[in-house]
C-alpha cells in the first residue's frame, strides 16, 4: 500500500523553465524565458515597494485596485475580470474547473507547453490539432472537436513560433465550436503585436459565453517575478473560476505593481516600439547567415538550425551558453533543432548574431 495520485498526474513531464546561468565570470543575457529587457516601469517598482510596509496583513482578495486598473485601460467591466497569480494559474484554473476525467481538450502542435500539463493534472486526456507553417489550422482544430471536447487552447500569437491567427480566423474558429466548449485565447504576447488583422479577442469575449481571453504582466509589463496574469471572460465563467481559486491569489506587491504598470502607456508605447525594431532587425541578421527564422510578431525569434552535425541547436546552444547567452532549447515544442530567443537589449541581440557567425564558421565538433 502506497500513495498514489490521481490518474493523468504521473504522464506529466516536468516544466523546465529557461535557464538562468552563464558560466563563472561572463556576463549574463537570459534570452530564455521572453521577459523584457527594459524591466517594469518606474511607477511598479515604487508601488511594490509602498505595499512592503504592510506586511503583516492580508492582501486584498479581490485584487480590486488591480481589476479597476485593467478595467479602466481596457473599458471593461470588472465582474469580468478575474486575476491570476501568472496567467499559468487561470489556465489551471480553467482545468480544473471545466475538465473531468474522460473529457477531452485540443491545443496546437507546437502549443504552449502548460496547456498539455494542465489538461493532465485535471484527469483529462489532451488532444493534438496539427499546424500548417508552424500556425495554428482552424480547420485542423476543429476537425477533433467531440462531444467530449470542452476547453480548446489557442495561443495568439503562439510561444515558441511566435506566428498568429488573424482575427477572421478566429472568429470562425469560434463560429465551428459547439456551444459547450470554451474557446481560450491567450494573448500573453497580445502587446507586442503590430499587425491590422490581429486582434487579442476582446470584441469575441463581449460577443460570446464560450470565449475567455488570458493576458500577463509577465511580458511587456517586466513582471514576471511578481507572477500577475488576468483573464477576461462571461461572467458565469469568470464567477466560476473564482470559487475554486485560492482566496489570496495575488500578493500585495502584485497588486499594486500590476496596478501602476498597466496605467503607464507611454512606457508600454516604448517598450513595443523598442521590440519591433529589434525583432525586425536580430530576424534580417540572423536570416542573413544563412539560418531560417520562423516570422515572429511577439519579443522572441524562433531559429532553425541545419540538420548537418556538429552545427545543430544542442551545439549552437553550448556554444551560445559558454558566451552568456542563454537561449531555449524547444525538443519539448517538437523542434529538437532549433532555439527560441527572446528579443534582448541592443548589446545582447547584437552579441547573439555575431557568435551565432562566429558558430557557423568554427569547425564542426
Ligand atoms: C509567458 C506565457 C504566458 C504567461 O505566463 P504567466 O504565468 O502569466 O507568467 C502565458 N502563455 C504563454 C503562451 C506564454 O508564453
Amino acid at each position: 500500500m502506497k500513495p498514489t495520485p490521481k490518474n493523468g498526474v504521473l504522464d506529466i513531464e516536468i516544466y523546465v523553465p529557461g535557464k538562468s546561468r552563464a558560466p563563472e565570470g561572463i556576463k549574463l543575457h537570459k534570452l530564455s524565458s521572453n521577459e523584457t529587457p527594459l524591466g517594469p516601469p518606474p511607477a511598479a517598482i515604487e508601488a511594490a515597494r509602498r505595499a512592503m510596509a504592510d506586511l503583516a496583513s492580508y492582501p486584498d482578495g479581490q485584487a480590486s485596485e488591480l481589476k479597476a486598473a485593467i478595467a479602466e485601460v481596457h473599458g471593461l467591466n470588472t465582474a469580468n475580470i478575474l486575476c491570476g497569480n501568472g496567467s499559468d494559474e487561470l489556465l489551471g484554473l480553467l482545468c480544473q474547473c471545466y475538465l473531468a476525467p474522460g473529457d477531452e481538450a485540443i491545443h496546437t502542435e507546437h502549443g504552449f507547453l502548460v496547456y498539455e500539463i494542465q489538461i493532465k493534472a485535471a484527469g483529462a486526456t489532451p488532444v493534438v490539432a496539427p499546424e500548417k507553417d508552424r500556425t495554428a489550422d482552424v480547420d485542423a482544430i476543429l476537425e477533433r472537436v467531440t462531444n467530449k471536447t470542452k476547453l480548446v487552447f489557442l495561443a495568439n500569437p503562439n510561444n515558441p513560433t511566435g506566428t498568429y491567427l488573424p482575427f477572421d480566423e478566429v472568429r470562425r474558429l469560434q463560429a465551428g465550436l459547439p456551444g459547450h466548449v470554451i474557446l481560450v485565447l491567450d494573448a500573453a504576447y497580445a502587446e507586442y503585436v503590430r499587425r491590422n488583422d490581429y486582434g487579442a479577442g476582446i470584441e469575441l469575449v463581449s460577443a460570446c459565453e464560450n470565449v475567455v481571453m488570458t493576458r500577463t504582466f509577465s511580458k511587456i509589463y517586466g513582471l514576471a517575478g511578481l507572477r500577475i496574469g488576468w483573464l477576461y471572460g462571461p461572467e458565469a465563467i469568470v464567477s466560476t473560476l473564482d470559487r475554486v481559486r485560492g482566496p489570496f491569489n495575488l500578493n500585495a506587491a502584485a497588486i499594486a505593481a500590476g496596478a501602476a504598470a498597466i496605467r503607464d502607456r507611454a512606457f508600454i508605447e516604448a517598450a513595443a516600439s523598442f521590440n519591433a525594431e529589434w525583432l525586425d532587425w536580430t530576424t534580417r541578421a540572423i536570416e542573413a547567415l544563412g539560418l531560417q527564422v520562423t516570422p515572429s510578431v511577439g519579443n522572441f525569434v524562433l531559429v532553425h538550425f541545419p540538420d548537418e552535425t556538429g552545427k545543430g541547436a544542442a551545439e549552437a546552444d553550448a556554444f551560445l551558453t559558454a558566451r552568456g547567452f542563454i537561449l531555449r532549447r524547444v525538443a519539448g515544442y517538437g523542434f529538437p533543432n532549433a532555439l527560441r530567443m527572446s528579443i534582448g537589449s541592443e548589446e545582447a541581440n547584437r552579441g547573439v548574431v555575431a557568435a551565432l557567425a562566429e558558430f557557423l564558421k568554427s569547425p564542426s565538433a
